[in-house]
């Protein structure tokens, strides 16, 4: 049987809004919750497909926006889409390009139709809207594809807020039905910003139209926390139970715990590999800088504890000389660790829910944070 687009529910937390389940798609099944390495330009920076598989990635992101300008369609679409051209066979998620149309882009116009703006690259006038969005993310061949949607700036007013969201939906409505690469699912965002009623009501409007799973989208753009919340907590409300439930951009590993409790499925981040190039390290009590003076003669690794090759082959010491004097390795190495701790992480928050000891992890996990060791 085909079980492509199907979400399997395996277990609900008795506590909180937490779950386990699959999301089948056309390049194979994803265990959730799930975090997502970003490859923003077909890539995840530093590392190879072999690599990521060996850290057990099951799903990549990509971005619509960006291969869009570079290398262009054209080039994706001789190569065979994305998965071919980038040598990964595993589930890929593309963004449609709006968060970026919205946060580089320069001298935007906004259409009923769309938005034209000039590339950050050179500058040339580009439009990119629902029905553009969805074409390009049919020629990646994404398992998952994005609506196109607009990103609001988070301190906008209620007025422009609502304006955005309408304009959302009806870009959503209109990328349902577009053409899609076969197999692939497409997801609504919900938007509002930080209005809880407009939260709701996107939301309650998405699921009218009707899409494979939704995501929470403007968010992490500079809010304060308790705004995050809030507008994960209103969106979350009015989904779905049966469909995957994905946060946008969000990937501290406190709001990550935070939004599985509310039921959450997937994450994208660039914190695990953009930390790892500036030379910071994510372990199980925080986060510390390699690269910092005192680790010069440090010789325990990475991570005490850790089984990752970084951590079972090198020292602080190592890796901290190889970053400061700009050898590759050492952002290869950090970042090899940097994305098995977090694999590790939702592995850990997965046995959790399964084994009904959820709650009990959240509380160990606090207070191992706050304790603060390396
Ligand atoms: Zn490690």
């Amino acid at each position: 049987m085909d079980k492509s687009g199907m979400f399997e529910i395996l277990e609900e937390d008795a506590h909180s809004g937490a779950r386990t389940g699959i999301l089948h798609t056309a390049h194979g099944p994803v265990e959730t919750p799930v975090f997502m390495p970003v490859g923003t330009q077909a890539s995840v920076k530093a590392m190879s497909p072999a690599e990521l598989e060996s850290l057990d990635v099951s799903i990549l992101l990509g971005n619509t926006y960006h291969l869009n300008l570079r290398p262009g369609m054209d080039v994706i679409e001789a190569c065979g889409g994305l998965h071919a051209f980038m040598g990964w066979s595993r589930p890929i998620l593309t963004d449609s390009g709006g968060f970026q149309v919205f946060s580089l882009a320069g001298l935007r116009k906004i259409r009923d139709d769309g938005v034209e703006f000039n590339s950050h690259i050179d500058g040339s006038r580009v439009f990119l809207g629902p029905v553009e969005a969805m074409r390009i993310q049919r020629i990646l061949g994404s398992d998952i594809a994005m609506v196109f949607d607009e990103c609001p700036p988070h301190e906008c007013t209620r007025d422009y807020a609502c304006q955005s969201m309408e304009k959302s939906i009806a870009w959503a409505a209109e990328c349902s039905g577009q053409p899609r690469a076969p197999g692939q699912l497409v997801f609504g965002i919900v938007q509002g910003g930080a209005f809880d009623d407009l939260r709701r009501r996107c939301a309650r409007e998405l699921v009218g139209i009707g899409f494979d799973g939704y995501a929470v989208g403007g968010v992490s753009v500079g809010e304060p926390e308790d705004v995050l919340r809030r507008g994960m907590e209103q969106g979350v409300a009015e989904l779905p139970r049966e469909r995957p439930r994905y946060l946008m951009g969000v990937g501290r590993m406190s709001q990550i715990l935070e939004a599985v409790a509310l039921g959450i499925d997937m994450f994208d981040c660039v914190m695990p590999t953009r930390y790892a190039r500036n030379g910071s390290a994510f372990t199980r009590w925080g986060v510390y800088p390699v690269k910092a003076g005192g680790c010069r003669l440090d010789t325990r690794p990475v991570e005490e504890g850790c089984g990752c090759y970084t951590c079972t082959h090198f020292s602080r010491a190592y890796v901290r000389h190889l970053l400061n004097v700009g050898e590759i390795l050492g952002l290869r190495l950090l970042t090899v660790h940097n994305l098995y701790r977090y694999m590790g992480f939702m592995a850990e928050i997965r046995e959790a829910v399964r084994g009904g000891f959820f709650r009990a992890y959240r509380d160990e996990f606090a207070a191992r944070q706050q304790a603060g060791d390396k």
